[in-house]
């Protein structure tokens, strides 16, 4: 098969929380490079917790010569603070936001004046008409507090008609629950592109107590098998890669419009899938 270097990859950061970190991503940042990304994504802390660190990630990004997009989190926030900080990440040069309702940590009252991802896709459009390619995420294998199926796919399709250019789904391990997903959403008319999310397999663990939480599903054989290495680190790892270069090449072939790799801030791992998958 015959791979274009110009297939669009991107590269998902979180703000680091010491120098130390600092430093050793803007290591890796460098290594992820070289695989010319599209954009690189810095996520942003519910409730503006990391909002100094994500803007100030994203500065470097773009003082290295990348397209940044930041993460954009709206749960507590309110129209006046969204409002200031759409204008600092326009004046820093941001083209293009991850727009999300967000978690707030267990004991936080809801409180603010936006519920959901849609309102605040609405109310970017309303301020800053076309200042910023707004992405939202997506959830092929259901976002875990959704009513049903159905009712989530009906959330996505407002985030897409309140004004979203495009998506990066939640990673999942299963790509016919991808494909499905998207069939849906075209069958509702919106063709926007739906960027799978890939997490590369690192270690099994803290992956398998994640994932219960955020909407993914580990496959059981998956799980059977990332347990069975017990503290094995080789072996999961070698495991990880079969497995998550075996899911891009399912989706490329399928025709996806790009891959968007959760690096959890290293490089080895997305970097040895970029290799494999010729990227
Ligand atoms: P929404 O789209 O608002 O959906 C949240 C829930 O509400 C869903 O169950 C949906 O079905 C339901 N819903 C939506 N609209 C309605 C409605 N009108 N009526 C009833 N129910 C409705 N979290 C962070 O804190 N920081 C990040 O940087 C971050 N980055 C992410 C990047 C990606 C690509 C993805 C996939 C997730 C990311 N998350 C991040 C996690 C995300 O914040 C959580 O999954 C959060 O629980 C939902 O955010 P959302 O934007 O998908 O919410």
């Amino acid at each position: 098969m015959s791979l274009s270097t110009a297939f669009p990859v991107s590269f998902e950061f979180f703000p680091p929380k010491t120098p130390e970190g600092a430093d050793k991503l803007r290591a890796v940042r460098q290594q992820l490079y070289a695989r010319r990304p599209e954009f690189c994504s810095v996520t942003y802390g519910a409730g503006g917790s990391t909002q100094a660190g994500t803007f100030g990630t994203v500065r470097e990004i773009l003082a290295e010569g990348v397209s940044a997009a930041s993460h954009f989190s709206c749960i507590g926030a309110t129209k006046d603070g969204v409002r200031a900080q759409l204008a600092e990440l326009k004046a820093m040069g941001v083209k293009r936001l991850v727009a999300l309702r967000g978690d707030l940590p267990s004991g936080y009252g809801i409180g603010g004046e936006f519920h959901y991802a849609s309102d605040l896709v609405a109310f970017i459009r309303a301020e800053t008409g076309r200042d910023f390619h707004i992405e939202v995420a997506a959830y092929p294998e259901v976002h875990p507090q959704a009513r049903s199926s159905d009712a989530d796919l009906q959330a996505f399709a407002t985030k897409v008609r309140a004004g979203a250019d495009s998506a990066i789904t939640q990673y999942f391990f299963n790509a016919d629950a991808y494909l499905r997903f998207v069939q849906d959403v075209r069958r509702l008319g919106l063709d926007v592109p739906v960027v799978p999310g890939i997490m590369p397999i690192m270690g099994a663990s803290q992956l398998l107590r994640f994932s219960d939480a955020c909407g993914a599903e580990i496959p059981r054989w998956i799980r059977l098998r990332l347990q069975g290495y017990g503290d094995d680190v080789a072996s999961i790892r070698a495991f990880g890669l079969d497995v998550v270069t075996h899911l891009c090449e399912q989706l490329r072939r399928e025709g996806v419009p790009g891959l968007h790799f959760y690096t959890m801030n290293q490089s080895a791992a997305t970097l040895e899938i970029c290799d494999r998958l010729g990227l």
